[in-house]
């Protein structure tokens, strides 16, 4: 079996042990310890460097998601998101639920986010910047440098939900002045799903301490979460065994030679997919795109068929589409345990079903 999903994604040798070993109890100085050494290097790998500045929650990427609209903005602010697919609408959601007022630029199905979406919302009190960096249904990466620089003009706070693109494209908080980045285990960290991370700005940090009018639920109250950091903690019961694979994965990035090699394998493997997938006669849109996967849009053949065969008879895991896109589109990733060979392989066998589909031959 082979995953080229975008999360879970294949997992590697080393991570897959960690389930069979013993864990410490974790309201413990042992546990806080494993915390806290990962928490050094995790805060390297997004670019931030305030101190306690990354917390962990038991949930999956969409309670980070939710839990940044609870505690990061309030009614009486103003969001602008952007929404070019189902992850940017699920911000629309979160805020719509919570009853914070937003707008938002929604973007049809190929096109690419640019200067002329933004400029019609200079100047217009809005306070917050919500975006999906990579938007994973579609593959779009925006433009990051673009979109701090909208921020600043208009003195926003920047919230980036970063699941799709963290280690695989270059990230860096720091530098492009982002308030907030939200993380998932299952997806460029490679682990087991469950965990969510959230890295916040010095100054989100203080806002959130300090925020009296926040709507946040009990359970996504961030301000427990900064003041448990501090003695790595959390308020409540860690994913204790994702911990543990985090700490793994974290050493297995520095054994391969840190953040830049470690994206720099993801591109490789992307790039190669790319060049031979076009040579081979598949088409892949043209807006700029993640690292971290490759959509492959097909006119005279079913996309979901492909996945099916894909599946049933060579246990080739590749990610379809949701929505109106479901029959035109399937989603090839390029984080996780994966090599050339496996590409290879993985052309091979889309041929092969294109080829039968072409034929009328079903499973
Ligand atoms: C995967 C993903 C999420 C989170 O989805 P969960 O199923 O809640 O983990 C959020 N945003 C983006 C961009 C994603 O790729």
């Amino acid at each position: 079996m082979k995953l080229f999903t975008l999360g879970p994604v294949e997992m590697y040798e080393s991570t897959k042990k960690i389930s069979k070993k013993d864990f410490v109890y974790f309201r413990t100085e042992e546990y806080s310890d494993i915390v806290n050494n990962s928490l050094k290097k995790l805060a390297k790998l997004i670019g931030v460097s305030g101190e306690n500045s990354v917390i962990y929650m038991a949930s999956s990427g969409t309670g980070a998601m939710e839990g940044s609209v609870e505690n990061c903005i309030n009614k009486n602010e103003k969001a602008l998101v952007i929404n070019g697919g189902t992850f940017g609408y699920r911000f629309c959601q979160l805020l719509e639920y919570h009853g914070i007022p937003y707008s938002s630029i929604d973007l049809k199905w190929n096109e690419t986010l640019t200067q002329k979406h933004l400029d019609l919302y200079n100047n217009k009190n809005f306070t917050h910047l919500f975006v999906n960096i990579c938007e994973t249904q579609t593959g779009q990466l925006y433009d990051i440098k673009m979109l701090s620089d909208f921020c600043k003009q208009n003195n926003m706070y920047l919230i980036v939900d970063a699941i799709g693109s963290f280690l695989a494209d270059e990230y860096c908080m720091d530098k492009y002045g982002i308030d907030l980045t939200i993380i998932s285990s299952q997806k460029g960290l490679c682990l087991s799903s469950g965990m969510a991370i959230v890295a916040f700005s010095e100054r989100m940090k203080e806002k959130v301490l300090n925020n009296k009018n926040k709507i946040s639920s009990v359970y996504f109250d961030f301000k427990d979460y900064l003041k448990n950091i501090e003695r790595g903690q959390t308020p409540y019961t860690p994913t204790i065994g994702i911990m543990y694979e985090l700490s793994d994965m974290l050493n297995l990035i520095d054994k391969e030679g840190g953040k830049e090699v470690w994206i720099s394998k993801v591109q490789q493997k992307c790039d190669y997919f790319r060049e031979k997938a076009v040579n081979f006669g598949l088409s892949i849109p043209e807006y700029p795109k993640s690292n971290m996967l490759t959509p492959v849009y097909f006119n005279n053949v079913n996309a979901y068929e492909i996945f099916k065969k894909l599946k049933d008879k060579f246990q080739i895991y590749v990610n379809p589409c949701g929505g109106e896109l479901a029959d035109k589109i399937f989603r090839i990733s390029h984080i996780g345990n994966t090599t050339i060979e496996d590409i290879d392989n993985l052309l091979e066998k889309i041929e092969i079903c294109i080829k039968e589909l072409q034929e009328g031959v079903y499973v």
